[in-house]
């Protein structure tokens, strides 16, 4: 599932002549928002654009938006409205609508944002510098047609050579290695949005490893829509592609994010286990665990038995420094789910203890097969089981991570809180999505991306206290 952040990039400008390239671009949406917003970056800058975090003073102003459910859109909307008002000041800023959202809505999204000059769909993405190079030197170069550049539903990749500016932070980086669905589930738009999967060759993303690698990175985090689908359509899989990563020098956490429940084999662990760069972290999307309700959302081997799999997936990494840390996500108040349905679920995380749970409420989408299902959960009840649902996994969270107090643990160091204390994250905290460490102790010396040895003094909800050892 996808998490939304933001960010907005910024390059000193340069004093320098009145008409410059210079570009404001908000990214919502996921990771793999990001990369596509970091690709973009890296073309544009090759074309001469210079970066901004001044709205005001950009020339042109990209949203990369995300539109899979309704809350992403609605952020979407507002961050279209903020750089329309700032065209009513300067009508002379070029206004860009790319990613998820367009290629939901179509053209309508400029009729309902009539001052936005581009409209590119994601399926069309490579096609964006182009077309705002056209535009910046001539807007009447540029056909109707392409103003509004929207084409059925596609998936798009760029390869290791397409020139990309990082934003995460110079230690992590993240590597789509795949893109689109080829499965249906009944709730998602994600299919109609970005097309079929399609997966990235072996060798490119290895040398894409080994260039992120010699630029510093220490952390590449695998993602997709389905990580475990990765080479159906190019005749290899996953443990392939993990084998020849794992040999990649320098990088010391490879990180996998959305594995398919029924999709992950005993191979695949054993590729995992046998690894001593892939971390033992486990995101798991299960969305339910009801076998009707499984059955009614389209997902696949809905019969499986999930606690089989956390205990599986548990034994095999029992006894180690590092045991598995399994994440997974939920979806409450799906069409004709009962309370007897928020009980099992309620039941399978006091019995699976899994280390990290996200609970999101339905979201009930047009276009989608279960949007038309009887049986509709109130906005109210959805919230309801979704608090629930997540109080009682606060509190199995803290007790696991009291489990760690006294233990030691590698984190990589980032940070500071807000109270200028130093941070940094264990093989357990996906940046962005889980918790954090905090740390005492470190010495001034010690930058940010270098990893510690520290020891866990204390446990919160979500985050641990530790006190660093050596690096
Ligand atoms: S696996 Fe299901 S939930 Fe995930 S992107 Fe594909 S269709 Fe959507």
């Amino acid at each position: 599932m996808v998490v939304t952040c933001v960010f907005r990039y910024t390059i000193q400008l340069m004093p320098d002549d009145s008409r410059q390239k210079v570009l404001g671009l908000i990214s919502l949406g996921c990771p793999k928002n990001t990369v596509d917003s970091e690709r973009l970056l890296g073309e544009l800058a090759e074309d001469g654009w210079r970066f901004t975090d001044d709205m005001g003073n950009a020339s042109a102003l990209v949203v990369n938006t995300c539109g899979f459910i309704r809350d992403a859109r609605l952020e979407s909307e507002e961050a279209l409205d903020e750089i329309c008002e700032i065209k009513k000041s300067r009508p002379d800023v070029l206004l860009v609508a790319t990613g998820c959202l367009p290629q939901r809505d179509g053209v309508s999204l400029r009729s309902r944002f009539p001052a936005i000059d581009l409209v590119v769909g994601v399926g069309s993405l490579p096609e964006l510098p182009r077309l705002l190079n056209d535009l910046w030197e001539d807007r009447a170069a540029i056909s109707t047609d392409e103003i509004e550049l929207i084409t059925p539903a596609r998936a798009t990749l760029s390869g290791s050579h397409v020139p990309r500016i990082r934003v995460t932070p110079p230690w992590t980086a993240y590597m789509k290695i795949a893109e689109g669905c080829d499965h249906e589930c009944a709730f998602c738009t994600i299919p109609s949005i970005k097309g079929p999967h399609i997966s990235r060759p072996v060798d490119d993303l290895v040398s894409e490893a080994e260039q992120l690698a010699a630029d510093g990175v220490r952390e590449i985090i695998l993602i997709s829509q389905d990580t475990t689908a990765y080479g159906s359509d190019i005749g290899t899989n996953l443990r392939t592609l993990l084998t020849e990563l794992d040999k990649v020098d320098n990088i010391d956490w490879i990180r996998l994010h959305y594995l398919y429940p029924s999709k992950i084999s005993d191979s695949l662990l054993d590729v995992m286990a046998d690894s001593s760069h892939i971390i033992p972290y486990f995101d798991i999307p299960l969305q339910h665990v009801r076998p009707g309700i499984l059955k009614s959302m389209l997902r696949l081997a809905p019969d499986l038995d999930f606690l089989d799999l956390v205990r599986k997936i548990r034994s095999l990494f029992e006894g180690r420094a590092n045991p598995a840390c399994i994440r997974s996500t939920f979806i409450v108040g799906y069409p004709g789910e009962t309370e007897n349905d928020v009980d099992a679920l309620l039941d399978f995380i006091e019995s699976a203890r899994i280390d990290r749970l996200t609970v999101f409420k339905y979201s009930q989408e047009d276009g989608t097969a279960a949007a038309t299902l009887p049986g509709q959960v109130s906005e109210h009840e959805a919230e309801d089981r979704m608090h629930r649902l997540m109080e009682a996994q606060q509190d199995i969270s803290l007790e696991i991570n009291e489990g760690w107090v006294g233990k030691n643990i590698d984190a990589l160091i980032e940070g500071l809180t807000d109270d200028g204390k130093r941070v940094g994250r264990t093989y357990r905290d996906a940046p962005e999505i889980d918790g954090l460490v905090i740390l005492s102790g470190v010495p001034d010396t010690i930058e940010p991306g270098n990893f510690a040895r520290v020891k866990v003094t204390g446990a919160l909800p979500y985050d641990l206290e530790a006190k660093w050892l050596w690096c």
